[in-house]
């Protein structure tokens, strides 16, 4: 019997990177993307060390690490305050290894995935077409797959994975109907021209800036050339769109709190792009021969910055874990074969107890950011007692994570 290839729902960051871990590890994969066209509007992201270790075992690193900016530092701020009073060291530091951390943009990570995976033999890029159904029978997964014009057409598959972002439509199909819940907050990002911006901002270090109404930060990223700034702020209601263009003049208060620094920051800005952010309880990422990875499973708050690297540690773990089960589910004469399924069991298990602790300590992470008085004050004064090594402490369990040595 051939083997059926693994189909992918949603080419964002973790469907293009499990794509093209799984394909490089000689699982042939069906990438299924609802959207037509790859265009990114522009923001940035930081990747840490437990990402960027993942992306070098997986071959990318050198591609997707050609634009990205080594922060040395993370400088955390008062809103209303020029000066750092707490961070911490973004290098040299004591990981197991030497993996990086990159400050770069969505659109470059994008662009270095989409690349690597037109490029890998073993991936089918199916694009304007969006996952409906699922249909799980014995050895084999039949899944409806639905172009924009309303075609339907059925792919068989040894497995499915849901990469399908915060909304998944495959998380519902197995069964998930906890809704995402807005926060009352929005993220505002835009790109600005480094020439258009004080020297402080263009040094290599994200720059954290905490008020009680929301916070800020900015990094550069393209190799320098640009600055990615975030402000986070309350707002009463959710945006229906995933993200729309923002009036600056809704930021007059929050331009008018921050500090000189930050507030010529805001006032350089080109334009902003806003997004709504939601929170969503985590989802079991095993049903049988389907699989939840990224934001489809566990969506984090963008307070710890580690949204995208968990969709890589995922898709780096599971094309540890999938193509032996895969060969064996042929072998198996796919008829009752258990290899997949108890692959992408043992997928969850190993999954769910540190993706539950990273979208939990993006929670409290939220909540810490914007405290008011008086707990802003404690928060200040364990921050500057941690000091810039009991801060690299504090995270080593986040920072210091790494693939499983292969067997
Ligand atoms: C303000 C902000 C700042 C952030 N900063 C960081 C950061 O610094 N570091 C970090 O690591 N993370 C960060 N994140 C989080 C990060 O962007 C996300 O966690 C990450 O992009 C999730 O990737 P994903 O591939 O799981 O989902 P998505 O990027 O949402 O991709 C899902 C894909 O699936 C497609 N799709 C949807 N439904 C279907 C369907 N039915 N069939 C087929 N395709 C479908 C979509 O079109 C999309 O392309 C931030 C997020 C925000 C909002």
């Amino acid at each position: 019997m051939t083997n059926l290839p693994v189909l992918i729902a949603g080419a964002g960051i973790a469907g293009l990177t499990a794509a093209v871990a799984l394909a490089r590890a000689g699982v042939p994969v069906v990438l299924v993307e609802r959207r037509a066209g790859f265009s990114e509007v522009g923001a940035g992201l930081q990747l840490s060390p437990n990402a960027t270790s993942v992306l070098d075992a997986l071959g990318l690193a050198a591609g997707v690490g050609r634009h990205a900016v080594a922060p040395r530092r993370l400088d955390i701020r008062h809103f209303g305050g020029a000066d750092p009073y707490a961070g911490m060291p973004m290098r040299s530091l004591p990981e197991p290894d030497a993996a990086p951390f990159w400050c770069l943009k969505r659109a470059d990570l994008q662009t270095a995935l989409l690349d690597a995976a037109r490029m890998t033999p073993g991936v089918r890029l199916l694009v304007g077409r969006s996952v409906k159904a699922i249909g799980q029978h014995a050895g084999a997964v039949s899944v409806t797959v639905e172009s924009g014009r309303g075609q339907a057409e059925t792919i068989e598959a040894s497995a499915v994975i849901g990469a399908d972002g915060l909304w998944s439509a495959v998380r519902r199909i197995v069964g998930d109907t906890s809704q995402p819940r807005f926060l009352g907050y929005e993220a505002w990002r835009t790109l600005l021209p480094v020439a258009a911006v004080a020297p402080f901002a263009s040094s290599p270090a994200v720059n954290l800036w905490l008020g009680t109404a929301g916070h800020a930060v900015h990094y550069p990223v393209a190799e320098g050339r640009e600055i990615n700034l975030v402000l986070i702020r309350s707002a009463q209601e959710p945006s229906p769109e995933w993200t729309r263009e923002g009036d600056p003049a809704r930021l007059d208060a929050v331009r008018k709190a921050a500090a000189a620094p930050l507030r010529g920051l805001i006032e350089a800005a080109p334009g902003w792009q806003v997004w709504s952010l939601f929170d969503c309880a985590p989802a079991a990422m095993a049903h049988g021969r389907v699989a939840l990875i990224g934001d489809a499973a566990h969506p984090v708050l963008p307070f710890l910055a580690q949204g995208a690297g968990l969709a890589i540690e995922d898709a780096g773990l599971l094309a540890q874990l999938l193509p032996a089960a895969w060969q064996a589910d042929g072998q198996a004469g796919g008829e009752g074969a258990r290899a997949v399924p108890d692959a992408l069991k043992r997928f969850a298990s190993l999954r769910a107890a540190r993706c539950a602790r990273v979208q939990e300590t993006g929670r409290s992470n939220g909540r810490m950011y914007h405290a008011g008085f008086p707990l802003a004050l404690a928060r200040d004064l364990v921050l500057k007692q941690l000091g810039d090594a009991g801060m690299r402490k504090r995270y080593g369990w986040l920072y210091g994570w790494r693939l499983p040595a292969k067997a």
